[in-house]
């Protein structure tokens, strides 16, 4: 039996993937190793890569800067508790992100993974309103079809269709749903659309502690963008009802969307921000959780005298010090023009997708390009389909989206459209 065989085996009955069954499980591909935009499986095949490891490898795999950057933090050490003691690669991190994050915002706290930093958003969000004398804001509003996590509280402000309502059902909090923003980015904007907003405020705002969405581009919970405006409208009205606004930059952070964060869009600052996923270009898990002073000093002056969370690996070395040669990496790269460069590709190759019979709506924002179809489309056939033509995409429900590495080139990111609509075409139109 050959190597990789006898891993696939062990793997099928042993090991779980993300939201896979046991029983009958999605194959699985072995990936031997990836550098830039490629992904190279056992087997020998080189497929270009769609996905960035959702979100996260922004500068596509086997990066030498941040490799050395790795390579030099571990010889120091991997490592430290972050209760009393900081490092270098910490306060590095901390003044590098100060420099791209919204003005204002400047008090941050890392934790290990997305979902973690959602948690700590919610959790200031109600030592805050507590400190300020407010026990009754115990509940969130969010806007439909939006994704913040799988782990509690995080899981209880997704979309309550797509997400996991109906089977957690009374196990979890239930929240306030807004609709989805029914403005989309490219459309003109109506102020009707804050309807919904204002009477949530008017009718329970003195329940409420923040409000969390994801600015402009909604992620795994639809694949939707909306208006900025939208934006702007609620920071005024949750402000004037002090509702916290929360922006969950995770997935659009990093310059996804065209803009270094999704909320420059709007020009919005939020009271609370979570970033991740491309924080370490995709080496790493790091997350972060950034408020302003004045919040965090409201909090700290509270009951408890301090935030009530420290994760075990809080600030870790070795994801900082990559983190910080990620975000030197980005920013001395033209990624603005990059980012440009594969919209306007996305957008003239993904457009004759609207011809198909099975496409429902194509649509791009930045380096995001997504095709939805009018039925969910069967996943194990098409990634399969997609495997055969060299590319790496992994599509879920009714959409198929590309969201590749920023360091593209033209040519690979014209692979992943023609293979991404000749799939469609031969899966989803007959
Ligand atoms: C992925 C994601 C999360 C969760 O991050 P994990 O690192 O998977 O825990 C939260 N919010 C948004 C917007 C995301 O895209």
């Amino acid at each position: 039996m050959k190597i990789s065989e006898r891993y696939i085996a062990l793997d099928r009955t042993h090991l779980w993937h993300p939201y896979t069954s046991t029983i009958d499980p999605l194959p699985v591909y072995p990936v031997e190793r990836a550098s830039g935009a490629h992904i190279y499986l056992e087997d020998g095949k080189d497929l270009i890569d769609g996905m960035s490891s959702w979100w996260a490898a922004i500068h596509g795999y086997n990066v030498p800067e941040l490799n050395k950057a790795a390579m030099d933090q571990i010889s120091r050490m991997s490592h430290i508790m972050f209760g009393g003691f900081t490092h270098r690669p910490a306060v590095e991190l901390a003044e590098i992100l100060l420099s791209v994050l919204p003005q204002g915002l400047d008090r941050i706290f890392y934790a290990d993974s997305g979902s973690v930093a959602v948690e700590v958003a919610l959790k200031m969000a109600i030592q805050y309103q507590q400190a300020k004398g407010y026990s009754n804001r115990n509940h969130f509003a969010t806007i439909r079809s939006g994704y913040h996590g799988d782990t509690w509280h995080a899981m209880s402000v997704c979309d309550p269709q797509t997400g996991m309502h109906s089977l957690f059902g009374g196990a979890l909090t239930t929240q306030y749903f807004l609709p989805t923003p029914p403005i989309g980015y490219y459309e003109s904007w109506q102020e009707e659309s804050m309807n919904p907003l204002k009477d949530l405020v008017r009718k329970h705002g003195k329940d409420i502690a923040a409000l969390i969405l994801e600015p402009i581009v909604q992620g795994a919970g639809g694949m939707y963008f909306y208006h900025p405006q939208y934006l702007v409208e609620a920071k005024r009205i949750c402000s004037d009802a002090g509702i916290l606004l929360i922006f969950d930059e995770i997935a659009t952070g990093f310059g996804r969307t065209g803009h270094f964060w999704g909320g420059d869009h709007a020009g919005v600052v939020p009271d609370i921000m979570t970033i991740g996923k491309a924080l370490t270009g995709g080496y790493l898990t790091l997350s972060a959780t950034i408020t302003s002073q004045f919040v965090a000093d409201t909090i700290c002056g509270g009951e408890a005298g301090c935030f009530m969370h420290g994760p075990t690996f809080m600030g870790n070395p070795l994801a900082c010090a990559v983190a910080v040669a990620s975000l030197q990496l980005l920013l001395k790269s033209p990624w603005q023009e990059r980012v440009r460069a594969i919209e306007s590709q996305l957008k003239e190759e993904l457009e004759p997708a609207r011809k198909l019979p099975a496409v429902a709506d194509v649509r791009v924002l930045g380096a995001i390009g997504v095709v939805q179809t009018k039925e969910a489309v069967d996943m194990s056939k098409m990634q399969k389909a997609f495997v055969q033509e060299g590319i790496w995409v992994r599509p879920f429900g009714k959409l198929c989206y590309l969201m590749p590495p920023y360091i593209i080139r033209p040519e690979e990111l014209r692979k992943l459209t023609s293979g991404l609509l000749k799939v469609i075409k031969n899966c989803c139109c007959g």
